[in-house]
């Protein structure tokens, strides 16, 4: 197809995600025709690296062969029937594989197609279990100020990103915030754990007075990805756990951005050794390939459902659910992590990458260098208004797709970069950098 052809009519037709469309008159899209690993190729001969794993879903590659096969075989088999009445295959096995995983007790799967369809069900299923055993008080939920949960109206009301939300105030339900334990924040000569725990104290005093109203507090453990890669020290996840033990809160894991190895473990939680009442899963979860998501919840909850009673009952579904193409690309995400070892392959992947980073890190136009697991993020001071797109847009030149937030660069690649590939990441990536400051 002709480039510039195609380009008009994905303009004409196509309403871009979050996207100021008229900014499209001054700056082209970039159409992709073929990716294959790490690389998404365009039509003009043209690579660029991946470097945010196409907003965070990819984790070993696009056309991955092993993925490709197991869709393949899963449509030559079945494509999709109902949830409801019906089971399969790939959704039991997928169950089963997941619960075993997971932290321990969250044996029940719920199925729907993307993140925040994940964070409406958690809240909705939270404020339906406290009506459930008797305290339909319950309403409320509590989330971390810069956190991000989705932008359905129910995922909105939970997430704190102004941008986003401002717009839509009127139409959600207010919900508290308390104070992120993003260790930026922690005063001069503070350690990040000594901060998550002064943090901590804000949840307990807010659960403390409101925890009669409150459902859930939902958190993205470990790393606050939308607002810019925020990360804290797993103290602080201890002692929320403890809280909401304490004060009969449901604790909700938003594990869609940082679970399936992101962060150097399967899911964020075991590094803070927790088990929270509700998990959420999506993003990577199919290895980028197709929408799926998925709450696990615990026995508990669980029981709290089930009844004679139909209205007790979860009555929640999306048509979608439990897509068996898609729980069979997850499949073989899950198989990947078995056959090659990826919790410690990506290990050294990420202490490599941490050693190619250093003339980055103690740029003098740098700040906050962080890095958990295979995450990579930092603040460049730079006078050029519009960093990001300046950004965007060079790393376009320097065959690299970067999407920064606002001043703040990340690296989010798929788990299959390779040492030269993280070399060229790290070597353009400066250059980047040194061009805007
Ligand atoms: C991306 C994301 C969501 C929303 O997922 P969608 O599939 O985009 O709806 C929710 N929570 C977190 C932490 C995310 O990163």
């Amino acid at each position: 197809m002709d480039n510039k052809y195609f380009l008009q009519r994905s303009l004409h037709s196509v309403w871009h995600p979050c996207t100021q469309m008229k900014r499209h008159e001054g700056l082209p899209l970039v159409p992709i025709r073929s990716g294959r690993g790490v690389w998404l190729h365009d039509f003009d001969g043209k690579r660029y690296l991946d470097a945010v794993s196409s907003w965070w879903v990819n984790l070993f590659g696009h056309c991955n062969p092993r993925i490709n096969a197991a869709i393949v075989a899963q449509l030559d088999t079945l494509e999709h029937v109902m949830l409801a009445g019906f089971t399969h295959e790939p959704v039991v096995r997928l169950s089963e594989r997941l619960a075993a995983l997971a932290p321990a007790g969250l044996g029940h799967c719920f199925y729907a197609s993307d993140g925040a369809s994940a964070t409406e069900i958690a809240l909705k299923m939270s404020a339906h279990y406290w009506r459930n055993t008797g305290r339909p008080g319950k309403t409320g939920f509590i989330s971390l100020q810069n956190g991000y949960h989705g932008e359905t109206l129910g995922a909105l009301s939970v997430t704190d990103v102004a941008l986003f939300r401002d717009a839509y105030g009127p139409l959600l339900q207010h919900n508290a915030t308390v104070p992120s334990p993003d260790w930026r924040n922690a005063a001069e000569g503070e350690s990040a754990e000594h901060f998550a725990l002064r943090c901590a104290a804000h949840l307990e005093e807010h659960l403390q007075q409101h925890h009669g109203s409150i459902a859930a507090f939902i958190v993205e453990p470990l790393v606050q990805g939308a607002t810019g890669m925020a990360m804290y020290h797993p103290a602080y996840l201890q002692r929320a756990r403890e809280l909401c033990e304490r004060y009969r809160v449901h604790l909700i894991a938003d594990e869609i951005a940082v679970g399936m190895g992101r962060t150097g473990t399967m899911f964020a939680c075991e590094q803070a050794n927790i088990s929270p009442d509700f998990l959420l899963l999506s993003k990577g979860i199919s290895g980028g390939y197709l929408p799926l998501s998925v709450v696990m919840a615990t026995d508990e909850v669980y029981r709290a459902f089930y009844s004679d009673d139909v209205a007790r009952g979860f009555l929640h579904s999306h048509s979608y659910t439990g897509n068996p193409l898609a729980c069979s690309a997850a499949l073989a995400t899950l198989d990947i992590f078995g056959q090659d070892e990826i919790i410690s392959a990506n290990r050294a992947k990420s202490a490599y990458f941490n050693q190619l980073a250093i003339p980055l890190r103690d740029h003098p136009q740098v700040r906050h260098f962080r890095n958990t697991g295979m995450i990579w993020a930092f603040e460049v001071d730079s006078l050029h208004g519009d960093f990001a797109q300046r950004c965007f847009s060079l790393g376009l030149e320097y065959e690299l797709l970067l999407r920064p937030v606002g001043n703040t660069v990340y690296f989010m690649p798929p788990y299959v970069i390779s040492e030269e590939e993280m070399q060229l990441l790290a070597t353009r990536a400066l250059k980047i950098v040194e061009a805007l400051t």
